[in-house]
């Protein structure tokens, strides 16, 4: 545990089917997190019981009261006037016109608590620690269901006039009002047969972006291709096609999700153009369930539109990266507002940005690492929040190398870099796929001999995670 008290916060995700609830310190290290059902079917009493117990068994495991915290943030899916906590519309679950802020500011003496929409928040998140993390302005589209994002600009979360900004789901990409050429060849505007039979998104309007590229989107065009009588190696087990098997099918090569995934890639492509011409952020993020699971398919389709864009621009760093926080993004970005609702923004002067603190490594004889007094001589992680953690043996036949698994597990929680320690140090140990995944969410990489890893780990500044390999 870290020697100096850290302000604690909790981050709440109230979602459609789960709640969140993260004890979170001042500096973004999720200590501990706590996940319930979101009731349904009940009044809006009991989901506000639900979100509050959520926390307080939270709490109550990692023996603390709520006297303890410095505030609370929460997540919904929805629009919610940021500036008093207060949710306008839920549309999938009972907090419609609930002064969310109000409610848990009595029941938790007071605290400071903050509310915004989810997407808004795991971008927020993502631009604090995330992909983001060297950028004041980014913006976060998430590919799942259905098509949530987020806007931050000069590390604030922009809301607009009716705290709709971001609604990029909603972006119309295929205008439904036809071609004029038929309509002079017709003499009236009966509409166009082709804007017709365009899929109605689920907000009512029609050639949303989310009706073209959200897995929904993406599993109707597949059924109807299936029911048209052409043949897929798709494993579809129950109502719904779930993005990892949608990257199954994109390993075997099969050629109708092959080819409608690839439009779907082409789609977000051309948004992230339309974002990056609307707004210029400095870094595009994207996440969500869809594009975790097929990334390695997607990212070099959207890549290839943006790397093309013709228009002229003054150089500067402008990048499309992958999400680096996952289920975490919310719960953090959501403790990010409140801190920043305090007058205490941790996305302002990011170089000076709090680190966790690390422990300092000792070499001691050719095979000892110490950490804090406690020899290590098998191998380990150095987790992003300063913890140690062992690695399990690696099979015989790339014992000297690293995975994909390694790279992932050390890179949670958000870094800066990520340093690599194994006695045979060389690019070789490092596969084209890790490569990729740190390359696609800008961390940075070192792959040092013992001492010379030790030596760098010691006099980083920056959030940093090791894989130590003896
Ligand atoms: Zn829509």
């Amino acid at each position: 545990m870290a020697a100096v008290a850290e302000d604690i916060y909790i981050g709440v995700d109230v979602g459609g089917t789960k709640i969140q609830a993260s004890c979170i310190t001042g500096s973004g290290t999720v200590l501990a997190s706590c996940r319930t059902e979101t009731p349904r079917n009940c009044s809006t009493e009991v989901t506000l019981q639900t979100i509050d117990e959520t926390i307080r068994s939270l709490l109550a495991e990692q023996n603390r009261t709520p006297f303890e915290l410095a505030g609370i943030g929460i997540a919904v899916p929805g629009v919610v006037q940021q500036e008093t906590g207060r949710v306008i519309v839920t549309p999938n679950m009972n907090l419609s016109d609930v002064d969310l802020g109000q409610h848990m500011r009595q029941r938790f003496n007071g605290l400071p608590v903050a509310v915004g929409n989810d997407c808004n928040l795991g971008t927020l998140g993502e631009c604090w620690l995330g992909s983001g993390r060297n950028a004041a302005s980014c913006v976060g589209i998430f590919i799942g269901t259905g098509i949530g994002a987020g806007i931050v600009i000069n590390n604030t979360v922009l809301s607009g006039a009716g705290q709709t900004a971001g609604e990029i789901g909603h972006i119309v990409i295929q205008i439904p009002c036809g071609d004029w050429r038929h309509f002079l060849k017709h003499k009236k505007h009966d509409g166009n047969p082709a804007a017709k039979s365009m899929p109605r998104c689920g907000c009512g309007n029609y050639g949303c972006f989310e009706s073209l590229a959200s897995r929904t989107a993406i599993e109707r065009d597949i059924r109807e291709t299936l029911e048209s009588g052409e043949k897929s190696c798709l494993k579809i087990s129950g109502n719904v096609i779930k993005s990892g098997s949608l990257a199954k099918a994109l390993k075997a090569e099969d050629k109708i999700v092959t080819t409608i995934m690839r439009y779907a890639s082409q789609v977000i492509g051309y948004v992230c153009l339309t974002v990056r011409h609307l707004l210029d952020p400095e870094v595009i993020v994207l996440g969500g369930g869809v594009m975790e699971a097929c990334q390695n398919f997607m990212m070099p389709v959207i890549e290839e539109i943006m790397s093309n864009d013709q228009l002229p621009a003054a150089p500067g760093k402008r990048q499309v990266l992958v999400s680096s926080l996952g289920d975490n993004a919310v719960v953090l970005g959501a403790v990010a507002l409140v801190r920043s609702a305090a007058g205490n923004n941790p996305l302002q002067k990011k170089s000076a940005k709090a680190v966790p603190r690390y422990p300092t490594l000792r070499m001691m004889a050719e095979n000892v690492i110490h950490i804090t007094d406690k020899p290590y001589s098998g191998d380990f992680y150095l987790l992003s929040n300063g913890t140690v953690e062992p690695r399990e043996k690696l099979p015989k036949k790339n014992e000297d190398g690293f995975r994909l698994k390694d790279i992932e597990k050390a890179s949670q929680g958000g870094i800066d870099m990520l340093i690599l320690i194994t006695p045979g140090a060389g690019e070789t140990l490092l596969p084209a796929k890790c490569r990729d995944y740190l390359h696609r969410r800008g961390i940075d990489y070192r792959i040092l001999p013992l001492d010379e890893g030790v030596k760098l780990y010691n006099q980083s500044h920056n959030r940093r995670a090791a894989v130590v390999h003896f």
